[in-house]
């Protein structure tokens, strides 16, 4: 596993992605031992059914460990028990957390849930929170598919570009974008950091791109 450093020395109990060497968490028995090391229990963690989406849900109306979790691509709390779960792999995992108050979001951003920004929507849900504010926020845009390997069909990527987003030539650059959304939203710049890893050719991960795999590495954060 990695741990996002800079995220847990700003204050979070834990930021953490799973990587190959902790198994495939999209499965129940690889999840749980992961979430043994993070000393967090399953009961603990809320999931979501990712459908590459904008919505973004409350822990509070999600079921922990339910086994049919909601369909979403985001979620938030202001609980300090409460685990945040999304899987990935090639999508990228985007982390928001307000230290005071306190309040964390994880979301699920791949092609299509950039194409609709979800960053914008996961900074509105927190600022939903009394005296949450964009610029009190600290974002963290984990390993994904690099513009280096996310190479589209040329109408996918004109989609892209005509939406303002960064392209260079067929390739999409998915964090360059969350980046510029993240910051149209009111994140202040000097706030965003953005692991410099690919995941389809930097290794260590599941990746959808270069392996075909439907194996995922999940992304977890706890106040
Ligand atoms: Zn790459």
């Amino acid at each position: 596993m990695i741990r996002f450093v800079t995220m847990e020395k700003a204050g979070l109990a834990v930021a953490a992605m799973s990587d190959k060497t902790d198994g495939n968490c999209g499965d129940a028995n690889a999840r749980e031992s992961f979430l043994e090391r993070l000393d967090i229990r399953p009961e603990q963690l809320v999931r979501l059914r990712q459908v590459h989406g904008v919505r973004v849900l409350d822990a509070d109306d999600v079921e922990p460990n339910a086994a049919t979790p909601p369909e979403a691509d985001g979620i938030i709390t202001t609980r300090r028990n409460i685990a945040l779960g999304i899987g990935v792999a090639d999508c990228a995992p985007v982390l928001l957390y307000h230290p005071a108050p306190p309040a964390v979001a994880v979301l699920h951003a791949g092609r299509e849930g950039t194409r609709h920004n979800i960053a914008a929507a996961g900074v509105r849900a927190l600022c939903t929170i009394p005296e949450v504010q964009p610029a009190g926020l600290l974002a963290l845009v984990g390993p994904c598919a690099g513009a280096c390997c996310y190479e589209v069909s040329a109408d996918m990527a004109a989609d892209w570009t005509a939406a303002g987003l960064p392209t260079t030539g067929r390739h999409l650059d998915i964090s360059g974008a969350i980046c510029a959304q993240l910051e149209y939203a009111g994140v202040i710049r000097h706030n965003i950091r953005v692991v410099p890893h690919c995941t389809v050719c930097g290794g260590g991960f599941y990746s959808y791109r270069a392996d075909k795999t439907s194996d995922r590495n999940l992304v977890v954060v706890m106040l």
